[in-house]
């Protein structure tokens, strides 16, 4: 190879052959028609090798093609390259008045890579950030541009796609007028007694932070839309002063708390895009699964808390409405998400996510595309519905399997 690239998070370098950086969609074509075996890069922030096209395979990164941000503000879209991250969208978006309808908890990644893996934020009534996309531009194997739009028989396969129709060149998603948010956080909210639905319903976007040395959450942020009423909190004392989600950072990192009023792109994400998100130093995991079962999944998590706790820095529980893209992890049921920062020590870290699976396996859970699991994709026949249509759909317009990696060979086996 090359040259060496890593993903955000260095535990994964890449082994593919070659890498491109095209500055123009001609020559992004020309490359991804000489390849017998392509990979688009996005930002780089998932933490698994689904974006490794292996070592005969091409990576092809995005980050050099003119970004391309073009807002419709009547019509109340944006079609956005597939290389924008999402920090530079919001701003441009913001800034003709217009909003998008949830981030996820950093805004340093890019927006195509995000919705290839079902990326969400938090909120009972938002679905995943995929859930904005009406429209998605494709070039596929051949050089040829494919649009696949809602109303498309194909459409429910074509935005969390894992990377594995096409080079995404650009999407079009829904914008909705500019609003603002508050930020209030609560501390020590005993996990006993919990009313997990009523918590999460408090505002328009709810993230319960644990680091399960104890069995209650650390925080709670309420992020309330101002146009919305809210409820109060009954629950928990409100913070004396701003915190980081991961005990020990500093809070000058994350957007502004303490209930001051600004705009959605500066308050749905806990971290600002001028600062390393998170803390830096970490792997990721998360499941998601019917919110219905979300107390009864919180208490079996609490029952290995022990075994949790030494390689945890923080533990999110999130919400996010049920989707309709056919490997979304909130397809077809509206969902609680439990998303885990670990310490950065792979081989301390997977005998516990192989704990947390056998804990919550009762309540059917997803694993996050992007993130650590251990679970043999090749079992989540039962856990995606509609996955032989997704199959169908790859066969279809990438019958030569260019753009199918190790990865994603392994859930279409399922
Ligand atoms: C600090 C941190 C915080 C995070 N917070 C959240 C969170 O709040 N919520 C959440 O759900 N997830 C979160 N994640 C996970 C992250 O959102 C996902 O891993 C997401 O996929 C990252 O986007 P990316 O562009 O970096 O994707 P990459 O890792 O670069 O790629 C992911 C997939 O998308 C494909 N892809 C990328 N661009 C294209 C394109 N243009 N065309 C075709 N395929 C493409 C790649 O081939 C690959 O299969 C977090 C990750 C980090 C590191």
């Amino acid at each position: 190879m090359a040259e060496t690239v890593t993903n955000w998070a260095g535990n994964i370098t890449y082994t593919a052959g070659e890498v491109h950086r095209p500055r123009s969609v001609a020559e992004l074509r020309g490359v991804v028609a000489a390849s017998p075996k392509v990979r688009v890069l996005g930002s780089g922030h998932s933490f698994n090798r689904i974006a490794d096209p292996g070592g005969e395979g091409a990576l092809l990164s995005l980050a050099g093609l003119p970004p391309l941000i073009e807002v419709d503000t009547a019509g109340r879209t944006v079609r956005v390259g597939g290389g924008v991250r999402y920090a530079e969208l919001a701003a441009a978006v913001h800034a003709k008045g217009l909003a998008l309808h949830n981030m996820a908890s950093l805004p340093h990644i890019s927006v195509a890579g995000s919705v290839a893996t079902g990326t969400h934020g938090s909120g009972d009534t938002n679905g995943p950030l995929s859930s904005s996309v009406r429209e998605v531009e494709l070039v596929t194997a051949d050089g040829e541009t494919v649009v696949l739009a809602r109303g498309d028989d194909r459409f429910g396969g074509a935005v969390v796609n894992l990377g594995a129709l096409g080079v995404v060149t650009a999407l079009t998603l829904d914008l909705e007028p500019a609003f603002d948010v508050e930020q209030h956080v609560f501390v020590d909210l005993p996990l006993a007694g919990l009313d997990h639905a009523a918590v999460a319903a408090t505002a328009y976007s709810v993230s319960m932070f644990t680091d399960w040395r104890e069995p209650r959450f650390n925080h709670v942020w309420v992020k309330r839309r101002t146009d919305r009423p809210m409820p109060g909190f009954p629950w928990a004392a409100p913070a004396t002063e701003a915190v980081h989600p991961v005990p020990g950072m500093p809070a000058v990192n994350c957007t502004r708390q303490s209930g001051v009023p600004g705009p959605w792109h500066e308050r749905l994400p806990h971290f600002r895009a001028e600062f390393t998100p998170s803390s830096g130093t970490e792997l990721q995991s998360e499941y998601l699964l019917p919110r219905q079962h979300a107390t009864e999944a919180l208490h079996a998590l609490a029952g290995i808390r022990e075994v949790i706790a030494p390689v945890l820095q923080i533990c999110e529980a999130r919400t996010v409405a049920a989707d309709d893209q056919w490997l979304s992890p909130s397809y077809g049921r509206d969902t609680v998400a439990f998303h885990f920062t670990w310490v950065d020590d792979l081989a301390a870290v997977v005998p516990v996510v192989r704990g947390i699976e056998e804990a919550l396996e009762p309540f059917a859970p997803r694993p996050h595309w992007g993130k650590v699991f251990s679970v043999p994709p090749a079992g989540f026949g039962d856990r995606y519905p509609r996955l032989d249509a997704f199959r169908a759909l790859t066969d279809a317009l990438d019958p030569a399997e260019k753009f199918r990696n190790a990865f994603v060979r392994d859930v279409l086996r399922a």
